[in-house]
């Protein structure tokens, strides 16, 4: 591991001033489970780690009438145990459980899940591994080998939590020297896999605000399916979310389906015209078909691109079969 000096702050006042005195020289280390590996592999190298480890106001789940507010700090085994997450935003809970394995869920947080770096076959590997190839565009190459220019980092967002947040229209609080302000997460991730989120140097994630789930008179279906080799830990190959809002005549007035672990950004399927149909095993075949037409998998995560293609339509079904399911 290289050398690194490690600040651990008791208040969200001491980490503000200490990220807008080094900012740029700094990483904020949530559980460290993205970042220290990616310290190892000499992808980051900052010279101040701020842990948040001290900050327990950034830690917990509250409920109000509307929303559930979740700590950045809040960890993926307590997402997962939570009732209240398991009755208002269950999709939440599964795509929580879903991450890595039991180890990585009671250190890993929410606010590093939303955080985490991209991730790529070319990238994520040892300063011996990437100078063989002569490195790449996200970091200190001049080409992309998954799209042979040297113009766009397509590296993958990779987590499983963001996919869901985007299909329940969470938003997040981020906080600076100048104050607090609220961003749709539809409007926090980015096209760049160099960096694919808007958070400046000086920016904390401070906490995630998730729609509660309804019951009536509209009723909110949700859902989320997961394609890894191992299921026991490993990263996405796809990550699906959906969620559909079905009316007192049992059709759908409101549709959203995200797709993860293809682009930088979340894939977000146009679902318009789904709007008055009935969500029956028809119409979740001909989304599944629609979602996989408008998808176009790359070389930038291990295994066959058109396999992973084909795998659209398949785990759209398993997220909507989820969806009918959980429904209480
Ligand atoms: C073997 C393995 C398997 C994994 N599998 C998965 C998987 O299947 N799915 C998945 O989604 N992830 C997976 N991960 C990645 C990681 O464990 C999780 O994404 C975890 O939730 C990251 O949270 P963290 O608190 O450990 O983040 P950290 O590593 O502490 O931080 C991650 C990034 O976010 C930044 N950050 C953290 N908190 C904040 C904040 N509050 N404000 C601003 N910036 C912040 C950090 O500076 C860093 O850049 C895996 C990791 C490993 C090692
Ligand atoms: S997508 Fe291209 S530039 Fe980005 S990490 Fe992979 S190889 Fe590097």
């Amino acid at each position: 591991m290289q050398p690194f000096h490690s600040e651990y702050p008791k208040t969200l006042d001491e980490v503000i001033s200490l990220l807008s005195q080094h900012g740029a020289f700094a990483k904020i280390c949530a559980g460290g489970t993205d970042l220290l590996p990616n310290m190892k592999h000499e992808l980051l190298s900052p010279q101040i780690v701020i842990s948040l480890a001290h900050l327990e106001n950034l830690r917990g789940i509250t409920v109000s009438e509307n929303s559930l507010t979740i700590g950045a700090m809040t960890t993926l085994k307590q997402i997962v145990e939570d009732q209240n997450i398991q009755h208002f935003a269950p999709s939440l809970g599964d795509a929580a459980y879903h991450v890595a394995g039991p180890q990585l869920k009671s250190m890993g947080t929410l606010g590093g899940n939303l955080c985490l770096d991209t991730r790529c076959l070319y990238y994520n590997q040892t300063h011996f591994w990437r100078e063989a190839l002569g490195f790449c565009l996200k970091k200190e190459g001049t080409t992309c080998h998954v799209t042979q220019t040297g113009k766009k980092c397509v590296a993958a967002a990779s987590n499983d939590t963001a996919t869901v947040l985007l299909c329940l229209d969470a938003s997040v609080d981020i906080l600076n020297q100048d104050g607090m302000r609220q961003v749709m997460l539809k409007d926090f991730y980015l096209g760049d896999g160099i960096k694919n989120n808007i958070l400046k140097p000086n920016d904390l994630l401070v906490a995630i605000h998730v729609p509660k789930r309804t019951t009536s008179p509209v009723k909110r279906l949700e859902g989320f399916a997961k394609l890894r080799h191992r299921q026991s830990i490993d990263f996405p190959m796809l990550s699906i979310g959906v969620r559909f809002d079905i009316d007192t005549d049992e059709k759908i007035s409101n549709a959203k389906v995200t797709i993860n672990a293809l682009f930088a950004r979340p894939k977000t399927i146009q679902t318009d015209w789904l709007i008055g149909q009935s969500l029956t095993p028809d119409t979740i075949k001909q989304l599944g078909q629609y979602a996989k037409d408008r998808c176009t998998p790359l070389t930038n995560i291990c295994d066959d691109p058109s396999w992973r293609k084909e795998m659209i339509a398949v785990y759209i079904q398993k997220a909507c079969e989820k969806a009918l399911e959980t429904f209480p």
